[in-house]
């Protein structure tokens, strides 16, 4: 009989999950509490209990090519960074073409997942879900846990002094859909991630005034990176890593600094990250450096302390006045099915190898997806988990046993938990340490879907240069090894004219000539200095 497997949530990871499952011969069930697919990136006017909530502006920090699922480029017309709607549309494409839906249980909630009593031997898991108020018990081979991160707002109040004296409003960034409620009032916007800068700017609009209060301040980039193009196809290349990789840490640092900087000085600007957070995730916005010069924006150090109708910062003597706080303090992560010793979560860190596996379990049957910020996009990343955790979990059954799942299990014997973390860190919340596309690549190794840079040098050298000196699109997981697809190369040929399409839609007649091209004309020079000076 093929393994039963419950993925639950039916959002970008749980999708992937169950995708992954059917590639592998494995038989998914898609547990999903809402009525539909897409989780997070499923915009709804109003804030439900226990789901995502997104503010109807938000646009994807990450590039289509670089966001896309491994066999699956999104359309060519989809703008470069895509609006929350037209990312939904992307799944919803997905769903439809690998036959998702009919694997889905909507309106289903995962209560509780529990160890079977003979789980030593079989790995098997005590599922109980619930719809239309009836509990049902159902017995799994394995789980998939792609229940996301963010639903569970965290508001450390006790963490502001004297906020319960003060007279204004507050919210939790969850609770923001529409600048409306800032026209005319002195807003305070607390904690500089995404949300925070987002709901800063579009304040800034309406509002008398708009301050930022951070206390560890940010790395911030443009999506219009190097030459106009998106931040993610410039900086996620394998000669990029691999430069990041090689230099000592000093080094790389002070390089990855200067790059930041270039654009505009951090510090002069107020922003500039504290020592210790040096692995924060980075602000994607385009507009606040303008806003913070064009005084729009204010950008303070952490709160000190609330009074009635202000607030003081610390080493600020002056009191500023304020109507309106948004707390834009991040999310908590907690797995309410799950028993705590299976998945512990503390101070946002969670003992899982690889960032997926429980680290005690005596069988490698149940896996977390998604629980990791990289520095770059999201959707290749749970997509290669899932990938990976789909070979293990057939690598349980002895007739089965997958030379992976050995690797993997050997690696995993071999590191302690120190070195762990200091190879991985545990911790979630942080961007990873190492780049996201030595992570990627420590994956696909386990399964065999590494591309060889070096042996496609050999076969196909176009496409080996496009691979090493181009963005890591998620397409070159795919160019060999189990779950290769046919059109990943072609794919990797065109992923710059996908990018380009949506912007390129004037072309004036004259541009179209014929004479050859600068670059041309050098790399022709350059050919004849080498055949001159080669004799
Ligand atoms: P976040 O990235 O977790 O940031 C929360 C911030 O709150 C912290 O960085 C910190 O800022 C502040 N904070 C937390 N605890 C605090 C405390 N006790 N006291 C004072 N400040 C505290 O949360 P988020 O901005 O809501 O973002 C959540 C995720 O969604 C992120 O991965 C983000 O990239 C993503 N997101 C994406 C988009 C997009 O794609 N367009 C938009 C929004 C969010 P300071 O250190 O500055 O004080």
């Amino acid at each position: 009989a093929r393994m039963r497997v419950a993925v639950v949530g039916a959002g970008v990871s749980g999708l992937t999950a169950t995708k992954c499952c059917l590639d592998e011969g494995l038989k998914p069930t898609c547990f999903e509490q809402s009525q539909d697919i897409g989780g997070l990136w499923r915009y709804t006017e109003h804030v439900e209990a226990r789901r995502p909530s997104l503010y109807p502006s938000v646009i994807s920090n990450t590039s289509k090519e670089m966001s896309a699922f491994s066999d699956f480029p999104y359309p060519e017309d989809f703008p470069v960074f895509l609006p929350n709607a037209q990312l939904l549309d992307y799944l919803r494409r997905y769903a439809k073409h690998f036959g998702l839906l009919e694997h889905i249980r909507f309106g289903t909630t995962v209560v509780s997942i529990r160890k079977q009593p003979d789980f030593a031997t079989t790995g098997q898991w005590d599922v109980v879900t619930e719809a239309d108020g009836k509990q049902t018990s159902h017995v799994f081979d394995a789980v998939m846990v792609c229940s996301g991160n963010f639903h569970e707002p965290s508001l450390p109040l006790h963490c502001f002094p004297g906020i319960e004296k003060f007279q204004g409003q507050y919210f939790h960034s969850r609770q923001y859909k529409h600048p409306d409620v800032f026209q005319g009032k002195r807003v305070l916007v607390v904690g500089m991630g995404n949300s925070g800068v987002d709901i800063a700017v579009e304040a800034s609009r309406v509002a008398r005034k708009v301050t930022i209060s951070t206390g560890r301040g940010s790395w911030v980039l443009s999506r219009v990176f190097d030459h106009g193009y998106p931040w993610d196809m410039v900086f996620n290349t394998r000669l990029m890593s691999l430069i990041r990789n090689s230099l000592p840490g000093p080094l790389s640092r002070g390089l990855i600094n200067f790059r930041v900087n270039q654009w505009f000085n951090h510090e002069n600007y107020g922003l500039q990250r504290e020592k210790s957070c040096l692995v924060r995730e980075p602000v994607l916005n385009d507009d606040l450096p303008s806003y913070i010069l064009t005084g729009r924006v204010t950008i303070k150090p952490g709160v000190k302390e609330f009074k009635d109708n202000s607030v003081i910062f610390h080493n600020c003597p002056e009191e500023e006045p304020i109507d309106i706080i948004v707390f834009c303090t991040g999310y908590n992560v907690s797995f309410p099915f799950l028993e705590e010793a299976i998945v512990k979560v503390e101070n946002k860190h969670a003992s899982l190898y690889k960032y997926i596996f429980p680290t005690h379990l005596q069988r490698p049957t149940l896996a977390v997806l998604g629980l990791i910020r990289p520095l770059g996009a999201i959707m290749p990343v749970v997509e290669m988990q899932a990938r990976w955790v789909t070979r293990v979990f057939k690598g349980k059954r002895p007739n089965m046993s997958s030379p992976p799942y050995q690797n993997a299990v050997q690696t995993g014997l071999v590191f302690s938990v120190h070195q762990m973390q200091f190879q991985f860190g545990l911790s979630y919340d942080e961007v990873l340490k190492t780049d996201c596309l030595v992570y990627m690549d420590q994956l696909a190794s386990f399964i065999g879907a590494k591309p060889s840079v070096l042996g496609l040098l050999c076969r196909d050298p176009q496409l080996a240069l496009r691979v090493f000196f181009g963005p890591c699109s998620p397409y070159q997981y795919r160019l060999e090894g189990p779950g290769c697809w046919e059109g990943a190369r072609q794919a990797i040929l065109t992923q710059w004219d996908r990018t380009l399409k949506p912007t390129r839609q004037r072309v004036p007649a004259e541009s179209s000539s014929s004479c050859p091209s600068l670059l041309t004309v050098m790399g022709l020079l350059l050919l004849l200095a080498a055949v001159v000076f080669g004799f």
